[in-house]
């Protein structure tokens, strides 16, 4: 292989032992908690690292974690029991009493909990901001602002943000920036490239891709593995082998899979744009959607998920088109190869920048399945919602 092996050829090769001749593709699952040694100075050697015990993690899950941080780019990969561990484990890695956090408003709604309640118990202080703040950041830095959190797109609300301008801004405040890499995944956004510091995945989504399992990934630069590698592993994260193994087949064909999960959202969104009742479609990849020229110049592609602003809508009407969805799927989650469909109210979340749109927005993950059966389905859905809405304005 040449010394620099596109991203394409890193997901199918990374992580396996390429000496070994006869050796089966895939890694072995381990299965393990006790490792046995073979004399007193074989356990002496291995006493206090990683390899000393199962909870350090096994040949499965690092050939996972090493597969992530090359493609990333990044120093060190860490592999939590889910995505928001990965997030708190990291917040509370890096913050003591008396710090300082910033806070995108776009934020994953469980992160903001575990700021509001545990980072306020221990006395962290987190202030929200708007997410389109770029640079403008500056005016809320403060001595004790140790890190700034950032999520773009906002898995709910689709914002982007300038990430270079707020990672310069945070580091001239000797702060660092972590980020939620989740929608674009290691591939379509190369946060360190970008000034990010820790790029934080859930791994649950499109990186394991199957819907199967929860897994969170923590990526770091050198510079900060140490310090959030002991705490990682003073709290005990660890994963299993026989999700390390799923998550890393999922992996294999991450790259195929969000180019159709792409694909399948432009036709999605042309459709959408098409209907009288969509107020805003906020899928960043798509000419007029809000973001786009941040999209285009910072990232090299885009995943399925994607959010649809109605007109207001009569609660009838709403429960009529979800009700009878046949090829979407209701459910809290996304990045799988299922088609989802969610209905939800921004408004509520937001404490820094008010949501600008009265209507509901529906949250749509693009699957796999063909984009026709896709849209018969919404054709369908809509034609339920208007004659629900018929009904409401005659009664
Ligand atoms: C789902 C999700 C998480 C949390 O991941 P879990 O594995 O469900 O804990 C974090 N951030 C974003 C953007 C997500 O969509």
């Amino acid at each position: 292989m040449n010394a620099m092996p596109s991203t394409d050829t890193v997901l199918a090769h990374e992580g396996r032992k390429h000496d070994q001749l006869g050796a089966p593709v895939n890694p072995p699952v381990y299965r393990q908690s006790t490792l046995l040694f073979e004399n007193l100075d074989a356990l002496k050697t291995a006493s206090g690292t990683p390899n000393a015990y199962g909870r350090g993690g096994s040949p499965t899950t690092r050939a996972l974690e090493t597969a992530l941080a090359r493609l990333e780019g990044a120093h060190r990969a860490m592999l939590t029991p889910s995505g928001l561990s990965a997030i708190t484990t990291s917040l509370l890695a890096v913050l003591n009493p008396g710090d300082h956090l910033l806070m995108t408003d776009s934020v994953y709604d469980p992160t903001r909990t575990f700021c509001n309640e545990t980072l306020m118990r221990l006395g962290i202080e987190t202030t929200y901001y708007d997410p389109a703040i770029g640079a403008g950041i500056a005016s809320l830095m403060r001595p004790n602002t140790r890190a700034v959190f950032v999520e773009s797109p906002g898995s709910l609300t689709f914002e982007v943000q300038d990430i270079p301008a707020i990672s310069r801004v945070a580091h001239r405040h000797g702060a660092i920036v972590l980020m939620d890499n989740t929608w674009a995944t290691p591939l379509y956004f190369r946060s360190f490239e970008h000034g990010v510091d820790v790029s934080i995945h859930a791994a649950t989504k499109y990186i394991s891709g199957h819907s199967d399992l929860l897994m969170g990934v923590i990526l770091t630069t050198d510079s900060l593995y140490p310090k959030i590698n002991r705490f990682y592993r003073q709290l005990g994260m660890t994963v299993s082998g026989d999700d390390a193994y799923l998550a890393l087949r999922g992996l294999r064909t991450l790259s195929v899979r969000l180019e159709r999960h792409q694909r399948n959202a432009h036709a999605l969104t042309d459709w959408f744009a098409r209907q009288p009742e969509v107020a805003e479609i906020l899928y960043p990849a798509r000419p007029g959607s809000p973001g786009h020229a941040l999209w285009q110049r910072d990232f090299t592609g885009a995943s399925g998920l994607f959010g649809v602003v109605l007109h207001p809508q009569a609660e009838e009407a709403m429960r009529a088109l979800l009700d009878g969805m046949t090829c979407f799927g209701m459910g809290y989650s996304w990045g799988g190869f299922e088609s989802l469909i969610l209905r939800s109210s921004p408004a509520r979340y937001r404490t820094a920048k008010q949501w600008p749109w009265a209507g509901p927005l529906l949250r749509i993950h693009a699957g796999l399945e063909h984009p026709d059966d896709m849209i018969a389905d919404l054709e369908a859905g809509f034609l339920r919602l208007r004659a629900a809405t018929m009904v409401q304005m005659e009664s």
